[in-house]
């Protein structure tokens, strides 16, 4: 049993893992979590799609294009990458 593989079993599991959906609620302008879990490619796969999504900051339903979500601890990886069009 060495540590490596425990290691590199940890890793993917991260690489593969559900992450939180966040969107920008239009009437706060706060960081909200939309209440969905997701990964990349279900994200990329969705992306023209539009969410309806009960809103915990205002208590509205706000229909959020998925393109306009973003996924926690996403962004930044992103951004140091390549400009992100949002919206
Ligand atoms: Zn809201």
């Amino acid at each position: 049993m060495g540590g490596d593989s425990v290691r590199s079993r940890l890793f993917n599991r991260w690489s593969h893992a559900m992450r939180p959906l966040l969107f920008t609620c239009p009437k706060t302008k706060q960081q909200a979590p939309a209440g969905i879990e997701t990964d990349f490619e279900t994200l990329r796969a969705a992306w023209s799609e539009t969410l309806k999504v009960s809103c915990p900051l205002c208590g509205g339903v706000h229909n959020i294009s998925v393109r306009e979500t973003y996924i926690y601890g996403a962004l930044n990886d992103a951004l140091d990458r390549h400009p992100v069009p949002l919206g």
